[in-house]
């Protein structure tokens, strides 16, 4: 009877989602540090050489701002140069999604770098009401890097990188949004013995240097 219950759901349920309850959950690594610590650079770098995918969250705002229809374009793109943390509703939504997405395509595919996300008490919630038990956070990468180099690195972004919060004005007030909502993140993971600490101040090929190390170490 059960049996039979259990078989007339499966079939009445969309064959994604069946597909999706087979398949492996995902590994996750948080990547969080200061505006231009460089999270973005190293994920590439990681990509090359690791078998992860790459999702920052930031990038996938900036295309949810930029789509045509989107309800939310005005609201990103207000945040994003107020250096404010957008409500998580939108930001979880696009991250699942993704997800969701690159799984589909590739069973295989279930090892994810979140670059820039969780930033603070907000979107931790929602990424646990969300995620909580269909994905394993397996440790925080933390790029570690004074402001004074995370100002310099962006400004000089700023010159090419088209970004409307790569300016001095949205940098104070993404690097007070940083020390205020996500450090404390990042503390409370370091609580628990799950933070990875990076100094990303050096070179790229220094830094990568250590990321090649503690992935080497933690698979
Ligand atoms: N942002 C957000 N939620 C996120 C990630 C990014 O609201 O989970 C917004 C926020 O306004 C942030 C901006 O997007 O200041 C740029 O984020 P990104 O990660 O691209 O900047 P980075 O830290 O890499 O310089
Ligand atoms: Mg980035």
């Amino acid at each position: 009877m059960i049996g039979r219950l259990v078989s007339n759901v499966a079939k009445r349920l969309p064959s994604v989602l069946y597909r999706e309850s087979m398949m492996t959950k995902p590994q996750v690594v948080f990547v969080l540090g200061g505006p231009g610590a460089g999270k973005g650079t190293q994920c590439a770098k990681i990509v090359e050489n690791y078998n992860y995918t790459h999702l920052s969250a930031g990038d996938l705002l900036r295309a949810e701002r930029a789509r045509e229809g989107s309800e939310f374009g005005q609201l990103i793109a207000s945040f994003i140069k107020e250096g404010k943390i957008v409500p998580v509703e939108i930001t979880i939504n696009l991250l699942r999604k993704a997800m969701e997405e690159t799984m589909q395509k590739d069973e295989q595919k279930y090892r994810f770098l979140i670059d820039g996300f969780p930033r603070n008490e907000d979107n931790l919630q929602g990424w646990n009401n969300v995620m909580d038990g269909k994905a394993d956070v397996k440790f925080v990468l933390f790029f570690d890097c004074s402001n004074e180099v995370c100002i310099k690195r962006c400004l000089e972004r700023g010159k090419s990188s088209g970004r409307t919060d790569d300016n001095r004005e949205s940098l104070e007030k993404r690097i007070q949004t940083y020390l205020q909502s996500t450090r404390p993140i990042i503390e409370l993971y370091e609580k628990h013995g799950k933070v990875r600490c990076v100094d990303a101040s050096r070179s790229v090929e220094e830094v990568f240097a250590d990321v090649q190390r503690i992935l080497d170490k933690e698979g």
